[in-house]
């Protein structure tokens, strides 16, 4: 058994066979024509390219039926790019002055193509670099009479190991029998990995070198719930994946019956239901799932790429995008969390010793107001398309707050000055993920219209536990009792001034703390889409009063394992509850 980790692209769990899928490299030749060979070459690549394009229209008639939106525009733009008037120009030109074999020349032409698409500063256009290389294999095939690999005779179904996917496979695919995918390459927000969501198919991308492990008919677990993939799994550990499936599935159907619904306690109090999202595109997977709104825009995920941080205007349509699809349900984006165990960006200063504790979230927004303030004007640009919160990360204490709030009133008079329309009353609230915000709780309420309580970090720093150190994972507890305190104090101190208190860490999706939350008085919680139906499951079976019994029982004890075991008996007497 050996286990990988990737980046979860699409969720879901599946248990099945591996079919590689391998990206072949088709050898180009090279050679010299003669001038009078040029008009036929061109020829060859005009005959080439009526034939990709026959190629895909053939394609979208087979698969009309069940074919979404998103791949019949990317089909589109396929033909489209194949068709494009100044590829056949460049193809002519190139020719005409290297005279070499038309295969050649077109390699050349779309190399110089993707190198421009790659470098450009506008993410659409970088993104359609993939799917030049695509649109050119079709044409190259062509030109070589080269039928490649495809997922569309899939006899049985299979999970798709590839180093490299290409979205048209996966278009082509025939889609009951691919179970999963799992990619060497490729990162949240490749089209491949957007597709895959689209297509509800688990996904499990950048698990950087899968694909040489694999063998063909392999026994594989795929969890794009929680990024991993597990080669050959031991018959205990596939049992268990069996059992998190068949949950898993019944996630789904409850979650047609619970979407209309509201997270209402059985003696009428309503809470937000909310979704964590990491790109723009999840909002649809937020929206589906029943999200009362985005409880947490992890806005760096926009950062990723080397070097180079996104523009304004980038930013801005990202947020607008987001705030127009919630329509004007609340969208709360967190200003920029780099650093710390987000180490992924290539940029050079955040090479610390001890990045946990180091320049990182706010501290970095802070003393770099270049970079911060092009997101709160980009942030506040965007206001006026939605229902915004602003959220700023790490806060440690009073300064920090007051510090941020200087810089965002500054943001606003630059706009200002400009004529630049935005909302004047955006909510700006703080995380509580640091135990010295959460001990003066009571002195940041009055400074912020909102918490949200971070307990991936909280948890961290209060017990001096590296969340990704898979060592000590046995003292990373949400239960706590010093855990539970610091909660109970910050939701005390945040309605003592009348301020909302949520929490948008992973502690909010665990059905074992749902009750607990609730009966502390928690007014919002934010999770990943697919756990918002469990949650509101446990929310709509429960009362206030219970709850509130709950946790006055739980914080007269004085161990997490006290606390846990006493929290699992009464939750399995309730619900019957499974343990994983
Ligand atoms: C948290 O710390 O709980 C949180 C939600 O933020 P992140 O996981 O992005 O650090
Ligand atoms: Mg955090």
């Amino acid at each position: 058994m050996k286990e990988f980790h990737g980046i979860t692209a699409s969720p879901g769990i599946a248990v099945g066979k591996a079919y590689i899928f391998k990206e072949e490299n088709i050898s180009v030749p090279k050679y010299d024509i003669s001038p009078k060979e040029v008009e036929n070459e061109l020829k060859r690549f005009i005959n080439a390219v009526e034939n990709a394009t026959e190629e895909i229209e053939i394609l979208k008639t087979r698969m009309k039926d069940s074919m979404g939106d998103d791949e019949r525009n990317l089909l589109d733009s396929h033909i489209m790019m194949i068709n494009d008037p100044e590829l056949k120009n460049q193809v002519d030109a190139e020719l005409r002055a290297q005279k070499k074999n038309v295969e050649w020349i077109l390699i050349q032409v779309i190399e110089q193509i993707v190198e421009k698409l790659k470098t450009s500063n506008d993410d659409y256009l970088k993104e359609r670099s993939v799917d030049m290389k695509d649109v050119s294999k079709r044409i190259l095939n062509q030109l070589l009479y080269h039928k490649g690999q495809s997922l569309s005779g899939l006899k049985e179904p299979v999970i798709v190991v590839a180093h490299n996917l290409m979205p048209s496979d996966l278009i082509g695919m025939k889609r009951n029998m691919v179970l999963a995918i799992a990619t060497d390459a490729g990162g949240k927000t490749s089209h491949t990995a957007i597709l895959a969501r689209s297509l509800e198919i688990p996904a499990v991308l950048g698990l950087m070198d899968v694909s040489r492990y694999v063998k063909n008919g392999d026994e594989l677990i795929v969890d794009g719930n929680k990024g991993s993939v597990i080669l050959e799994p031991d018959k205990k550990t596939k049992s268990v994946y069996i059992t998190t499936q068949k949950r898993w599935k019944k996630h789904e159907l409850e979650l047609l019956q619970l979407n209309k619904l509201e997270a209402e306690t059985r003696d009428g109090k309503l809470i937000n239901l909310e979704a964590n999202i990491e790109i723009p595109e999840e909002v649809e997977s937020a929206l589906k799932h029943g999200a009362d709104g985005i409880g947490l825009f992890r806005s760096e995920f926009l950062f990723i790429q080397p070097n180079r941080f996104p523009t304004e205007e980038e930013q801005f349509r990202a947020y607008r995008y987001v705030l127009e699809r919630m329509k004007n349900k609340p969208v709360t984006i967190r200003t920029l969390d780099l650093g710390g165990d987000k180490s992924l960006y290539g940029f050079n200063e955040l090479d610390e010793k001890n990045p946990i504790l180091g320049w990182r979230a706010i501290r970095f927004c802070l003393s770099r107001p270049d970079i911060f303030k092009v997101q709160l004007r980009a942030l506040l640009r965007a206001s006026v398309y939605g229902n915004l919160k602003i959220m700023f990360p790490m806060i440690s204490g009073k300064e920090e707050v007051e510090h941020s709030l200087e810089l965002y009133d500054i943001a606003k008079k630059e706009l200002e000055a400009e004529g630049v329309p935005y909302k004047r009353d955006i909510p700006v609230g703080i995380m509580i993920e640091i135990p010295s915000a959460a001990l003066t709780s009571d002195v940041l309420a009055k400074e912020v219209d909102f918490f949200s309580i971070g307990t991936n970090d909280l948890i961290q720093y209060t017990i001096a536990v590296d969340r990704g150190n898979e060592r000590i994972t046995y003292l990373y507890e949400p239960f706590h009792p010093g855990v539970l305190k610091l909660i109970q104090l910050t939701i005390e101190n945040g309605h003592k001034q009348g301020i909302p208190v949520g929490m948008c860490g992973e502690m909010a999706s665990d059905p074992l703390a749902t009750t607990i939350l609730l009966g502390m008085g928690l007014d919002e919680f934010s999770m990943s889409p697919i756990s918002i139906p469990e949650v509101k499951r446990i929310i709509r079976s429960v009362t206030l009063l219970e709850a509130e019994e709950v946790v006055g029982a739980i914080m007269e004890m004085d161990s997490y394992a006290g606390i846990t075991k006493y929290i699992k008996d009464w939750m399995g007497k309730k619900f019957e509850f499974e343990e994983n």
